[in-house]
């Protein structure tokens, strides 16, 4: 776990293709943005732990999308901690359990290393476990501190999410920078057009700081980099 910010806490893992979660910790109360690939959470209770603070204080979960990476640690998360679980709703049905993510294509687009992910969503594999969606977020709400963004392209309802007051972006699966620095796995975007729009809104807000959805935190000239990603 690194602290990028004041209260901002990233927690990357080397599954899930080095996903990463966001424990955001203000005025007492702690959020989490995505869950890491695991379905034990364990790394995200350590992480509270290492705050020294109980399971009970995380009063909300906020999933960007229902890719199974971002999924993992859910459900048992829902059950240690009773937090609000939230998502658009476009992706509340699949994060349930109710309908599965679209298939991408297995042929290779970018790095073989993202051949497996393309596998497990043909193939629905590994599963998560499902959990409801106990409200739906979407553009223009609040999750804690952070100001929810609609940004589809990757996904429908892909959401990322935006302290302004700390500059700090989190644009889940829109960005990468595993295995390289991209605007989102190319194989997974489903909608290019979308997914510029979505690129181009990111770079306008000129952030200092970037968590991604797989691979480190963009915290050196991270406006600069997004800018690039959306031209
Ligand atoms: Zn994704
Ligand atoms: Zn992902």
């Amino acid at each position: 776990m690194i602290e990028l910010a004041p209260g901002v806490h990233a927690l990357g893992h080397k599954a899930g293709g080095r996903v990463h979660a966001f424990l955001i910790d203000a005025g007492g109360e702690l959020s989490l943005v995505d869950t890491l690939f695991e379905g034990d959470a364990r790394l995200v209770l350590q992480a509270i732990d290492s705050l020294g603070r109980a399971p009970s204080d995380l009063k909300r979960i906020a999933i960007t999308h229902a890719h199974r990476s971002h999924l993992g640690g859910l459900a048992e998360l829902k059950r240690r901690t009773n937090a609000t679980v939230h998502a658009h709703e476009w992706e509340a049905d699949i994060i349930a359990g109710e309908r599965r993510a679209q298939p991408v294509t297995i042929l290779p687009k970018q790095s073989l290393k993202l051949i497996p992910f393309q596998l497990g969503l043909r193939f629905n594999r590994p599963r998560h476990t499902p959990c409801p969606v106990d409200e739906t977020i979407d553009e223009g709400d609040a999750l804690g501190p952070l100001q929810v963004l609609h940004a589809p392209g990757h996904s429908p309802g892909h959401l990322a999410f935006y302290w302004p007051e700390l500059s700090f972006l989190i644009a889940g699966d829109a960005i990468a920078t595993w295995p390289e620095v991209c605007g989102g796995w190319t194989a997974f975007n489903l909608n290019l057009a979308q997914h510029t729009v979505s690129l181009r809104r990111m770079a306008a807000l000129e952030p200092r700081v970037v968590g991604v959805g797989h691979g480190d935190p963009i915290v050196d000239g991270a406006a600069e980099q997004v800018h690039e990603l959306a031209a």
